[in-house]
């Protein structure tokens, strides 16, 4: 049996306020509960805070698209605001996991996990994301995703919401696992006026902009504008649903596709 001690907290000073070392958030549980349930992760604090209001909502301020922590999958994948402004970002939200999982999941949850084949930490990336904390702290999201399963998080700081900048073009393409629905690999390609991003997740142990793929859409937002990349193998993850190589191969496949369907 599995013992821990359960809190309700009502607002982000409570939430801090009960963080300890042996204590986690729980927003989703999506992967908490998992985890639990597997023996992977042992908690003597559950510090639950999807009731705190100031951690959910979605709003377009200018050329900012603002989604609270606790927001949950299908919420941005349903909202009027996201299609309109990042409708990419909707259908992001709408290809994660099953319905179970994104009526529960939030985009908080995936990003403070920043599993290496989650979906979110793409458009983060792509669409020049500033992760707001708890600790008033701004993030950009490339200084945001450090490693596997490691962020520039501190413990007991929480993400309050996620700040998108809105592009011209954008669009997401991913090779679904058949099972998870995670992405085997996924290529977010969002284009500025100042120039365009590639935000690659499930190729490599960490969510990464890929800059050669980058600098050839800078200068020309076409397909074949790509087309003398090399994606390097090396460093690539290998394992069951895929090979290095194969990965290789799906980050230029997936980066054409997107652009085309810009
Ligand atoms: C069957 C299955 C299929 C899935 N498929 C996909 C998929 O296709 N694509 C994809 O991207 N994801 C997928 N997921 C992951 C899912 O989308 C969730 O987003 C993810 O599990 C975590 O979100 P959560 O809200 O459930 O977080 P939780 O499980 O509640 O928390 C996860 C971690 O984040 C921390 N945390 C949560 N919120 C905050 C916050 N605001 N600030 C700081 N730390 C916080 C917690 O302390 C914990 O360490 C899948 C999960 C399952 C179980």
């Amino acid at each position: 049996m599995k013992t821990f001690n359960y809190h309700l907290a009502k607002d982000i000073k409570e939430a801090k306020k009960l963080a300890s070392p042996s204590s986690t958030f729980l927003a989703g549980g999506m992967t908490t509960i998992p985890s639990m349930k597997l023996g992977l992760g042992t908690y003597k604090d559950i510090i639950d805070i999807k009731e705190i209001k100031k951690l959910s909502g979605i709003k377009v301020i200018g050329k900012i698209l603002k989604i609270g922590a606790t927001t949950k999958h299908v919420e941005v994948a349903n909202s009027k605001e996201v299609r309109k402004s990042i409708p990419s970002l909707a259908v992001l939200a709408e290809g994660i996991g099953d319905p179970q999982v994104r009526n529960r999941g939030t985009i908080g949850g995936s990003i403070a996990n920043n599993d290496p084949s989650a979906d979110y930490p793409s458009a983060c990336i792509a669409l020049n994301a500033s992760i707001n904390t708890s600790n008033n702290r701004k993030i950009d999201a490339e200084n945001f995703f450090r490693g596997l399963f490691e962020t520039a998080l501190k413990k007991g700081e929480i993400i309050e919401s996620i700040e998108f900048e809105i592009p011209l073009k954008s669009n997401y393409q991913k090779l679904p696992n058949p099972a998870s629905r995670y992405a085997v690999v996924g290529v977010y390609v969002a284009k500025y006026k100042s120039g365009t991003n590639v935000g690659v997740t499930g190729a490599k142990p960490c969510v990464y902009n890929d800059k050669d793929l980058a600098n050839e859409l800078s200068k020309n937002f076409s397909p074949s504008a790509i087309d003398g990349v090399k994606i390097l193998f090396s460093g690539m993850n290998s394992d069951i649903h895929a090979s290095a190589n194969y990965r290789a191969n799906m980050v230029k496949v997936l980066a054409k596709k997107a652009v085309e369907a810009c």
